[in-house]
C-alpha cells in the first residue's frame, strides 16, 4: 500500500479527486485503477516503453497489496518476452522490444488452476491499430483495457476472501496484445506453472462501457458453460453469447491450446482505438456488475473439477479479418442484435468510407450474398480480391441504399 500511495502521490489532483468521492468501495477501487492506468502519465502504455513499465509496476504493486504470490520469472511478478513492433502492419521488418506480462497467484493447494487475464498494453501515441487520423496523441485506453486490468484486482480481492478453494487462481496482465497477442502466446508457450494443471481461462477485454448488453464469447468451448451461465441472475443487462473460442484477444491463445475460455466484453464504441477512450466515459458501476457476474460464474463451476474442452466452429472475427485479402475498413457493432451487420464506425480513406458507407448503416447484402450476421460478412469478405468492385445493400434509417464498393 505504501508503494501504491507513493505512486498516487505523483497524481495529487487525481488522487484528491478520487478519495473525495466516497461511495461503494468496490466501485471506488475500480475507478482509481482505471484512472491511474489511463492517465497521460503512462503515455498510452505502448508495449516495451516506459509507460508500459510504469503500468506493470503499478499492477505488481496492486497484486502484492492484495496478497498474491509472484508467479512470473525468478520469483518476481514479471515475465519478460520479446515483441515485434512494426510501424505499420505491412512493414517487412519491425523493431524488437522487451515487454512483460505481470503474473500473480492465489495458491489454494488445489489440483488445478484457473487463469484470469486482461491485457494492459495499449496504442501509445497511435501505433498501428489506431483508428485516429489526426496528429499523434496519447491513446489512453481506459476501456481498452484499463477496465479489464481493474477487473483483475476486483476479482482477485474477492477470491482471496471467498471460500472457493477447489481451484488455484492465476492472474495475468498481458502485454503485447495490441501488436498481436504476443504476451498470451508467450505465456502459453512458457507457462509459469505446469500447463497440464490449467483448468480454464477467463478474459476481460473492454468491460468499461456496459449499457444493456454483456457479450460473452467462447460458450462453445466447454459443455459446462451454458448451464453455468443460465444459473446466474442478470443485474439489469442481457447476455449475448457467442460460441467461438477464437477472437481478437488473449483468450484465443488459450483456446488454441485446448483450454475452455470465455471472453467478457461490454461492446464496441466510437472511441475504440482513439485518443478519446478516456476514464470519464467508463461505467464503473457497470464494471462492478460484470466482475460480480464473473465471480458468480466461477462459483457456479467451482465444484465441477476439470471442465471438459470442446472445439468450436471457428468463425473469423475481428482481428482475424487480417487474414483476408481485402477489408472494408468498418468497425462492426458486436452487440447489435438485429439482422445484418451494423457499422459502428468507418475508417477514413478505406473502401467503405470511399463508397459512402456511414456509421449506423446496416449492411444486409454484399454482391450476391445476403448478410444476416457478422459471420456472413466474414464469409463474404473471403470471396473478394483486391481491386474488385461489388454492389452492397445497406439499411440507412430504414431505407434501402445501394453502394458500389471497390476493395
Ligand atoms: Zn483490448
Amino acid at each position: 500500500m505504501k508503494q501504491l500511495l507513493t505512486m498516487l502521490a505523483l497524481f495529487p489532483l487525481v488522487a484528491a479527486g478520487l478519495f473525495a468521492q466516497g461511495g461503494d468501495p468496490v466501485i471506488q477501487d475500480l475507478r482509481v485503477d482505471v484512472i491511474y492506468l489511463s492517465s497521460d502519465y503512462l503515455q498510452g502504455r505502448e508495449t516495451g516503453t516506459e509507460g508500459e513499465r510504469l503500468a506493470a509496476q503499478y499492477i505488481a504493486t496492486r497484486f502484492e497489496e492484495l496478497g498474491l504470490e509472484p508467479r512470473g520469472d525468478k520469483a518476481t511478478f514479471f515475465q519478460e518476452f520479446s515483441a515485434v513492433v512494426k510501424s505499420n502492419p505491412h512493414a517487412a521488418a519491425g523493431e524488437t522490444r522487451t515487454a512483460r506480462n505481470v503474473v500473480g497467484f492465489i495458491d489454494n493447494k488445489a489440483p488445478q488452476t484457473v487463469v484470469i487475464g486482461a491485457h494492459y498494453d495499449h496504442l501509445g501515441h497511435g501505433i498501428s491499430g489506431s483508428l485516429y487520423t489526426g496528429e499523434p496523441a496519447i491513446h489512453n485506453g481506459a476501456d481498452d483495457n484499463a477496465s479489464g486490468v481493474a477487473g483483475l484486482f476486483r476479482i482477485a480481492k474477492a477470491l482471496k476472501e471467498k471460500k472457493l478453494k477447489k481451484n488455484n487462481y492465476l492472474f495475468i496482465a498481458f502485454s503485447g496484445e495490441e501488436l498481436g497477442l504476443f504476451g498470451s502466446k508467450y505465456f502459453v508457450e512458457h507457462p509459469t506453472l505446469e500447463w497440464g494443471k490449467i483448468n480454464y481461462m477467463l478474459n476481460m477485454d473492454m468491460i468499461g462501457r456496459l449499457d444493456s448488453v454483456l457479450v460473452v464469447s467462447g460458450t462453445g468451448t466447454s459443455p459446462a458453460w451454458e448451464e453455468a451461465l443460465l444459473s446466474i441472475p442478470r443485474d439489469g443487462f442481457t447476455v449475448k453469447k457467442t460460441q467461438s473460442g477464437m477472437g481478437p484477444s488473449d483468450h484465443a491463445s488459450f483456446y488454441l491450446n485446448d483450454r475452455p475460455v470465455l471472453h467478457f466484453f461490454t461492446g464496441q464504441h466510437g472511441d475504440y482505438h482513439k485518443p478519446s477512450d478516456d476514464s470519464e466515459l467508463v461505467n464503473y458501476a457497470g464494471m462492478e456488475k460484470v466482475t460480480r457476474y464473473m465471480l458468480q460464474l466461477i462459483a457456479a463451476v467451482d465444484r465441477k473439477g476439470r471442465l471438459e474442452f470442446t472445439k468450436t466452429k471457428d468463425e473469423q472475427e475481428g482481428r482475424q479479418a487480417a487474414q483476408f485479402k481485402v477489408s472494408l475498413g468498418v468497425m462492426p457493432d458486436y452487440v447489435y442484435q438485429g439482422e445484418g451487420l451494423r457499422i459502428d464506425g468507418v475508417t477514413d480513406g478505406r473502401p467503405a468510407q470511399v463508397a459512402g458507407l456511414q456509421k449506423g448503416d446496416i449492411l444486409i447484402q454484399m454482391g450476391e450474398l445476403p448478410i444476416k450476421d457478422i459471420y456472413d460478412y466474414m464469409e463474404g469478405l473471403a470471396k473478394f480480391e483486391k481491386g474488385q468492385t461489388t454492389k452492397v445493400i445497406l439499411l440507412r434509417g430504414g431505407e434501402r441504399v445501394e453502394k458500389e464498393v471497390t476493395f
